[in-house]
């Protein structure tokens, strides 16, 4: 971890739960559509990896995107972090969540950046990342055990061709895990999330864990399947509080544990606990300040 890093970890209000208090993040909706299908998952939705599902996200063009930064962090000085956060994949469009990041860099150079993604496309952005000082990144990873992520991912679409069965899986894996190595390799704090999905991988989450220790991922995120209407795990009921904790004390056996992550949608800003979108804060006065 180099010394940016350490610093950068004291305002981040995920990566360092004193911080939440203190701290805000902004996310900018710029990831539009999906190089993956999670069952959970319908794209009319935010991506539930990292968003609450039930409201569509506006999306914003980089110049949209780069307007409501501006206006945020000047009106907002308890923003610490931006980061990119769906709806769709960040790297399914890399040129879009690349062109982003480079120029909030240029900008801001203290600013956090930070982006989470579930690493299909990872590898290949690991360098130019680190280049931007973009230091936090999250990773979804449900489970690494092909015969269970045949259950959760319908299909990988890698290098132009649809993938399924437990070649999809296998080769997402060695991507996330290649990402993750990478990452680390390079200094950045990664982040992973897996969403619990009962009678499917709550049994291989430790396995998980233990797996994610050996590359010494910084922080494990938990989340709760929620059941969105129409896919094919629609019918799995979210799992209990007694197993969100039993799961994560075993985990933590492994790997440390973020316990206050509100799953925002890809459009929040502000203190994790306040409820408000980019669009709440912004629209009347960005119609007025951009025309
Ligand atoms: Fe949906 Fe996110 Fe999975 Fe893509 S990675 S299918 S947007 S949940
Ligand atoms: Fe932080 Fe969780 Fe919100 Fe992501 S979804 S910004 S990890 S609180």
């Amino acid at each position: 971890m180099n010394d940016s890093t350490a610093d950068q970890l004291l305002r981040h209000p995920c990566f360092n739960a004193n911080a939440r208090h203190y701290f805000g993040r902004l996310h900018l909706p710029v990831a539009a559509g999906c190089n993956i299908q999670c069952g959970y998952c319908d794209r009319k939705y935010d991506c539930p990896n990292e968003s609450r599902p039930g409201v569509t996200s506006q999306l914003l063009t980089p110049q949209e995107a780069i307007d409501h930064v501006e206006f945020i962090l000047k009106n907002h000085p308890t923003i610490s972090v931006v980061g990119i956060a769906g709806p769709g994949d960040a790297f399914h469009n890399p040129a879009v969540t690349l062109e982003v990041l480079a120029r909030i860099r240029a900008a801001h150079p203290d600013i956090i950046l930070c982006v989470s993604t579930n690493g299909l496309n990872l590898p290949d952005y690991v360098d130019y990342l680190s280049r931007l000082r973009v230091n936090f990144v999250t990773v979804t990873i449900n489970t690494l055990t092909p015969a269970i992520g045949t259950r959760i991912y319908d299909y990988i679409s890698h290098h132009g061709r649809i993938v399924q069965g437990p070649e999809a899986v296998t080769i997402l894996t060695r991507l996330q895990l290649q990402a993750i190595s990478l990452l680390k390799r390079k200094g950045l704090r990664v982040k992973v999330n897996t969403v619990i999905i009962p009678g499917i991988n709550d049994a291989d989450i430790s396995l998980t864990a233990a797996r994610l220790a050996d590359y010494r991922v910084d922080l494990m995120n938990l989340i709760p399947l929620i059941p969105v209407p129409g896919t094919p795990l629609a019918d799995i009921p979210p799992p209990s509080a007694a197993l969100v904790q039993q799961l994560r004390w075993q985990a933590g056996k492994f790997v440390p544990q973020m316990t206050h992550c509100v799953r925002c949608r890809a459009d929040a800003v502000g203190l994790l606990n306040q409820n408000n979108t980019l669009f709440d804060l912004t629209d009347t006065q960005t119609k007025e300040s951009f025309g």
